[in-house]
């Protein structure tokens, strides 16, 4: 085709007005990121799988609580290989004070299958990563954009919050996700980007009161110039949480062996060990403890009690400690108590009865010989 003589000049090609919007977004959030970011383990040391553990454990965990927690179970469990031989309770061990251990058996269960079925390498793309127990959306546009510099979009509830109050209103899923998206088309470093969008989130622009004054993309964001950013993305009213009461039974040999059970699959505390615990909705009198437990035992009496909260429940543990020998079950001595995988309430529950255990875990290896210590 032959051009015509009278065509003028075409300007040099500029991209259009939203993505100039967009890019600029992107470089500002990068340039604050760069100066005020927090220092975590996960940052310093970055890999597929590293990233893959901080990403399961950042899922219901404040980072605080995980920065102390991950280096602890890198150390256990160094490498993917090393994590897809272990047994559940030592992973589970490893993951006691995170809460949620359900996400523990699924991390084992994804690096089987990275052994099994990625030739040891954790997948880079998002489809890959999906593939994988326990990772959604979300985790998989993290560990892809963060680790691989992939250009995938992360929404949680802190980038939700910010993209509603840039805004100034609230928009459904599917826009947030295309609004993410938008941007981290844009961004020069599409990882880089999303850590400082999260990270605004957690540290600028927080539900209550966000600090606008600090806020490296103030002059673009909407909410702020009308002064209604709390205001329009407060999270909606919490549901009530349901009331339970859990009956404790700190069960005692001669020998000063402790009776154990294990969780089943489901529910809460998913296969973490525990007291002799009866459940139910309403607190029962001795008698009725004694009758629920169906098991014979003698000088069954209340410790005491305390209160222990989770996302969606309010539970009341009700500690009790009673003698017994001739019952079946998993008798423990000092050092399966501090081996096996208990949660923090459990650990309650033995420290109220009298029976302090130290956990392995959480001491330095050469103090790692007292067991159980009888406090009253
Ligand atoms: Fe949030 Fe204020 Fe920043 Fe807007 S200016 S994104 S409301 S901190």
């Amino acid at each position: 085709m032959t051009a015509r003589r009278d065509a003028k000049p075409q300007p040099t090609a500029r991209p259009p007005a939203a993505q100039r919007h967009h890019r600029a977004i992107a470089d500002a959030l990068a340039r604050w990121f760069a100066r005020n970011q927090r220092d975590f383990p996960w940052r310093r040391r970055r890999s597929g799988y590293t990233g893959l553990v901080a990403e399961i454990m950042l899922q219901q965990t404040q980072a605080s609580r995980v920065a102390e927690r991950f280096p602890r179970f890198l150390a256990s469990f160094p490498s993917v290989k090393a994590l897809a031989r272990a047994s559940e309770d030592q992973v589970l061990k490893a993951w006691e004070g995170l809460g949620y251990y359900r996400r523990a058996l699924m991390l084992r269960a994804a690096a089987g299958m990275i052994v099994g079925q990625f030739g040891g390498r954790v997948p880079r793309t998002c489809a890959g990563l999906r593939r994988l127990p326990g990772v959604g959306r979300y985790t998989a546009g993290a560990i892809a954009s963060i680790v691989y510099g992939e250009r995938e979009a992360i929404v949680d509830g802190n980038v939700r919050r910010v993209l509603t109050r840039l805004h100034e209103i609230r928009r459904d899923d599917a826009w947030t996700w295309n609004e993410a998206q938008r941007l981290v088309d844009a961004a020069r470093d599409p990882g880089t980007f999303n850590e400082a969008l999260m990270e605004l989130g957690a540290t600028v622009c927080t539900p209550r009161q966000p600090r606008c004054g600090d806020c490296p993309v103030k002059r673009w964001c909407r909410g702020c110039v009308s002064g209604l950013p709390a205001a329009n993305s407060m999270p909606a009213r919490q549901a009530r949480k349901r009331i339970e009461h859990h009956h404790a039974v700190v069960m005692r040999r001669a020998d000063g062996a402790i009776l154990l059970e294990q969780r089943d699959e489901g529910g809460m505390w998913r296969k973490m060990w525990q007291t002799p615990t009866i459940e139910c909705a309403k607190a029962l009198r001795v008698g009725e403890v004694k009758r629920a437990a169906g098991v014979p035992m003698a000088n069954l009496h209340c410790c005491g009690e305390f209160r222990h909260e989770t996302t969606h429940r309010r539970i009341v543990f009700h500690v009790y400690r009673a003698s017994a020998s001739r019952l079946h079950g998993r008798w423990c001595d000092a050092g399966e108590l501090a081996r096996l995988p208990m949660s923090n309430a459990q650990r309650k529950v033995l420290a109220l009865s009298g029976i302090a255990v130290d956990s392995p875990a959480r001491r330095p290896a050469r103090q790692r010989r007292g067991n159980i210590r009888v406090t009253r």
